[in-house]
């Protein structure tokens, strides 16, 4: 199963690619969590990434596109996968076609995840993540069982710079500006399935794994 995740911060991409990537065994990819991962190390990307993340922007298109390039590059290639947070702009699609041309891989399918801005803010203003293991809690719906502590690893939970509401808002607004031509660019290739992400995780990841 080759797959893309599609829909605005918050709306479950990464809780469902965590699923997915258990029950399919697919390489789940992060751009976001590379990204964060290049900024916590200091690297060159890292530093270059620092300020479009903390006030929500995209970082450019030719820094995610080379990241993604080089993962494909690799020796131990992926063949199955969910992207989580890639493609996000109709340039990033039009270079990981040409990725996945290369190496000879077919997408099976784009989902996109439908949830409404009100329910967004609501649910980013509560996550809590962990700055270690990257586990996910939120204060009013999946609390953890010690306060402020990762049931994981044990290590302080964080929010994230970008999951303030302004930001938040700042993200939901770059989000529509490039999901019309990136849904677009998919249901010409016949690939589109939109699925209501205001469901259980549960609910939605069966509903996703029927695309399989
Ligand atoms: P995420 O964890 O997917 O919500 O991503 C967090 C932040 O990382 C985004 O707000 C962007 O600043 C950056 N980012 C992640 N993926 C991409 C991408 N495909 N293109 C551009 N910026 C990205």
């Amino acid at each position: 199963m080759r797959l893309i995740l599609i829909g605005p911060p918050g709306s479950g991409k990464g809780t469902q690619a965590k699923l997915l990537s258990q029950k399919f065994g697919l390489c789940h990819f992060s751009t976001g969590d590379i990204l964060r991962e290049a900024i916590r190390l200091g690297t060159a990307a890292g530093k270059q990434a620092q300020p479009y993340l903390s006030s929500g922007r995209l970082v450019p298109d030719d820094l995610v596109n080379e990241m993604v390039a080089e993962r494909f590059r690799r020796d131990d290639r992926l063949d199955k996968f969910v992207m989580d947070g890639y493609p996000r702009t109709l340039a990033q699609a039009a270079s990981f076609d040409q990725v996945l041309r290369q190496h000879f891989l077919d997408l099976t399918v784009a989902v996109v995840l439908l949830v409404p801005d009100q329910e967004i803010v609501r649910r980013l203003s509560g996550r809590r993540s962990c700055p270690k293991c990257q586990a996910t809690f939120h204060v009013a719906f999946k609390p953890p069982r010690v306060p402020e502590h990762c049931d994981e690893c044990g290590s302080t939970l964080a929010q994230r710079d970008d999951d303030r509401e302004e930001t938040i808002r700042k993200r939901l607004q770059i989000y529509h500006q490039n999901t019309g031509d990136l849904v677009g660019h998919y249901r010409a290739q016949g690939l589109l399935r939109e699925v209501d992400g205001t469901g259980t995780p549960d609910q939605v990841f069966t509903e996703i794994a029927g695309f399989s």
